[in-house]
């Protein structure tokens, strides 16, 4: 994974700006990991996903994150700081599908965890449980009793239960929740880490960030903007000094 380049990170915004969250993951994740396939990026669990994205947010904009939060008590906006490292709790692994087992009783179910295909499958849909349900058929692979094999609506609601906790438990990282504290009013509460929605606040702030420096520098020097963009930040702001 490397991190992106001026000219990439309008690229990833100019792609993404019309795609789902989702896909804007894999628009980022595609530039900063040019070596794997689009595939098999949609085939990293969402954990995993989201490590490689909190790993790509730090190597491209740095380790702290200045974040907030309304309380739902008072309303009072906190604004606090994490750093990258701290959300990440999980190493990077080569995208591969891997396959987990559950044993319940006379039931053994074998399941993958859920990945961007997955939750491709249920953008859109309104009813909860359909959609929860959806994802569960999808991660089971095989489900055996005594021995025998049998199908997602033979199974009691104990043994699915069971899947969805080892799930919850297998890719830690998909869910961060952060336990935040009101200063004004005392009230404690937990939020969850939205990563692709914070990456991409920073990814499209960004590019339109450059997008004006390339329109200053070119007015005042008339330089291309391929020959602005692929100068450094340190450059390009030095001339962006001296016009300003
Ligand atoms: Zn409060």
């Amino acid at each position: 994974m490397r991190p992106l380049t001026a000219s990439e990170l309008i690229r990833c915004w100019e792609i993404g700006k019309s795609q789902h969250p989702l896909d804007r993951a894999l628009t980022l994740l595609s530039y900063a990991c040019p070596t794997y396939q689009m595939a098999s990026l949609a085939s990293l669990s969402i954990g995993q996903r989201d490590a490689y994205l909190l790993t790509l947010r730090e190597i491209t904009f740095g380790e702290k994150m200045d974040c907030w939060a309304d309380c739902p008590a008072c309303r009072e906006r906190l604004e606090f700081s994490t750093k990258t490292s701290q959300m990440r709790i999980v190493e990077l692994q080569e995208p591969a599908v891997a396959e987990y087992q559950v044993q319940v009783g006379e039931w053994e179910l074998r399941y993958r965890l859920p990945n961007s295909w997955d939750l491709a499958t249920i953008v859109g849909m309104k009813d909860y449980e359909r959609a929860a349900r959806r994802l569960r058929q999808r991660c089971l692979l095989r489900a055996k009793r005594q021995g025998s094999e049998v199908g997602y609506e033979d199974l009691p609601s104990e043994a699915i239960g069971a899947m969805v906790e080892s799930i919850a438990a297998g890719d830690p990282q998909a869910e961060i929740l952060l336990d935040l504290n009101c200063p004004a009013c005392g009230h404690n509460w937990q939020v969850m880490l939205d990563i692709v929605w914070f990456i991409w606040k920073e990814v499209s702030a960004k590019a339109q960030r450059i997008l004006q420096e390339v329109h200053v520098l070119a007015r005042y020097y008339g330089w291309r903007e391929a020959d602005i963009l692929s100068m450094s930040t340190v450059r390009r702001q030095y001339y962006l000094s001296l016009v300003g």
